[in-house]
């Protein structure tokens, strides 16, 4: 399945890049000049369901196999990636429109570490758990809690971080045991058929990783087709759709959403380095990062100095096709997300908002942006409310730590956030009255590419986490294992129920679970007692 059938006639297309004509292939686009990269087959619910049957079957062996046999095939597909980081950095710019040195940065060099990290620790943070279960060991009881392989793992993942995301997800569910069938972004096919080729050349056993490239239809047959669990990661509005029919297959879902991330700069910040890092949290991939700064709030007293600097940095941008090494900003990567932006602006426009850098297309022949700085804003606009996704920082100053929070918190997002000061205490004091997954004191944009970490939102930024070990327990089950060491002895609530045992039981109620070793002595006598009943 997912052959890749390259044919580099031209072809008419909407504006998403995908031709609508074709009937079971789906062409892919360069966003930066509009040229056909190739196609490849649209999956039909039986391809994916086949494909979900072949995982199924690979996985048996798979999870059998040690941590340290799954690790080793890990690991050689880093070495390829590694070898070939520069081929990778030119198909992803290619297919996404973002800078090859983007691609390196922002997607190679955190898969290669994320690839490391669970190749060598899934084993650790996977062992099996001793339950302290308090007053029932006095009983003669253990628990411990051991995981297991899920079976097939559904992962349905964005045009945005076409390579990162679902890398992430697909590495750590083979060190978990699973198999996995992957559903790429329509726009960046070719990007999702490479990490199932650098895979195979690395001795993945046949059929364990799939992917099945196609347009939504295909990542809702993909909900549908007996998968364990789907990891997935989009907008809100699909994500509704995902959980919707995972909810009627009765399987769970990770929901990695939208964002409209907030950036609260105190009047005690290193007010360069937080000039610096709103421009890159805002305009790095093009501002098409779930976790780009959306929102910026700056204290009052030096927003002129912050917003000037701002500007600054911002008009000094060079806006070029993502293969020029010295181009900042690469091209968006589709015509439909560069029109939600230019929507955003005009509305805000309208409302009066004044825009103090580019606003711009900035370069023909692509679906290119110019990083755009705009001021006169309010939460009454799309462009504060919406997610824009794209490369816009908008401006707002506040007075008070107070009116930051509770701006920073009106949003229905909550993906991450971010708090510039020099006073650490207070940075994190608000941190954590912010709503989001993730909050950075004096950081912006990066954890995404911390494998170590939980990534995740709240409120309508998603559900569950990918990362970390938190990411890792969802691709596994967790198996309660019980067992009762003193099994000669029947248990004294079994029946038959009498007076003696409601006496007994009422002082179970205080005593045993009281939590205090001495209350739990004294139901002894008690317990002899009704253990004598329970022989008779
Ligand atoms: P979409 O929701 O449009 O698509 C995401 C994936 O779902 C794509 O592979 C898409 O296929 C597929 N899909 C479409 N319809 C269905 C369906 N009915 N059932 C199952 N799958 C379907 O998101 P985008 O690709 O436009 O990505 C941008 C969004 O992703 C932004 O909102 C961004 O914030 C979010 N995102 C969130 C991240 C996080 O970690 N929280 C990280 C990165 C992005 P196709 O493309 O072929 O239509």
């Amino acid at each position: 399945m997912a052959t890749q059938t390259v044919n580099n006639e031209a072809a008419a297309h909407d504006e998403r890049g995908v031709r609508d004509d074709a009937r079971a292939q789906i062409v892919s686009y360069d966003p930066a000049t509009n040229e056909e990269i190739g196609r490849v087959p649209s999956c039909s619910a039986e391809d994916v369901r086949r494909a979900v049957g072949r995982a199924r079957e690979a996985q048996k062996d798979w999870a059998a196999r040690s941590f340290r046999e799954r690790g080793r095939v890990v690991l050689r597909a880093r070495e390829i990636v590694l070898d070939e980081v520069d081929a990778l950095a030119d198909l992803i710019s290619r297919e996404s429109g973002k800078p090859v040195t983007e691609a390196i940065m922002m997607e190679l060099v955190p898969t290669l570490d994320l690839m490391r990290y669970f190749a060598r620790r899934a084993a650790r943070m996977l062992r099996p758990e001793r339950i302290n279960i308090g007053q029932y060991t006095l009983l003669g009881r253990t628990s411990r809690v051991v995981f297991k392989p899920l079976g097939v793992v559904g992962v349905i993942s964005p045009w945005n971080f076409p390579w990162a995301i679902p890398l992430g997800e697909v590495v750590m569910a083979l060190m978990a045991g699973d198999a996995v069938v992957l559903k790429p972004s329509e726009l960046t096919p070719f990007v999702g058929l490479k990490i199932a080729d650098v895979f195979k050349r690395a001795g993945l056993p046949e059929g364990l990783f799939n992917v099945a490239t196609g347009d939504g239809s295909t990542g809702a047959a993909l909900v549908e087709a007996g998968v364990d669990k789907i990891m997935f990661t989009g907008s809100v509005a699909t994500g509704r759709r995902v959980a919707e029919a995972a909810a009627r297959q009765l399987i769970p879902c990770v929901l990695e959403l939208g964002g409209k991330d907030p950036m609260i700069v105190f009047a005690d910040a290193d007010l360069e380095a937080a000039a610096a890092a709103a421009v890159w949290g805002a305009f790095a991939n093009a501002g098409q990062a779930c976790a780009s700064v959306e929102r910026c709030y700056v204290e009052e007293g030096i927003a002129e100095k912050f917003t000037a600097r701002v500007v600054e940095l911002t008009r000094a941008l060079k806006v070029d096709a993502g293969a020029n090494d010295a181009a900042d900003i690469g091209s968006m990567s589709c015509e439909r997300q560069r029109g939600v932006v230019e929507e955003h602006l005009r509305e805000a426009a309208e409302r009066g908002a004044r825009v103090l850098a580019g606003g711009g297309r900035g370069r023909d022949g692509g679906a290119f942006h110019e990083p755009t700085v705009v001021a006169g804003v309010d939460h009454s606009m799309r462009l504060m409310r919406e997610e824009t996704f794209g490369p816009v920082l908008p401006l707002m100053t506040f007075k008070t730590e107070e009116e930051a929070i509770k701006l920073a918190n009106d949003s229905p997002f909550g993906l991450t956030a971010s708090v510039w000061t020099r006073d650490i205490r207070r940075g994190e004091r608000v941190a954590e009255r912010i709503e989001a997954g993730t909050v950075m004191v004096n950081e912006v944009l990066y954890t995404h590419g911390i494998a170590q970490t939980p990534w995740g939102g709240v409120k309508l930024s998603g559900l569950g986490r990918t990362h970390g070990r938190a990411g890792l327990l969802e691709l596994v089950r967790a198996q309660h294992v019980h067992t009762n060491r003193l099994a000669v002895l029947q248990d004294l609530w079994w029946f038959a129920y009498t007076p003696q045992s409601r006496a007994l039981f009422r002082q179970f109620a205080r005593r045993f679970t009281s939590g205090s070793l001495l209350q739990t002595s004294l139901l002894l006598p008690a317990m002899l007692r009704r253990l004598r009943e329970r022989r008779r």
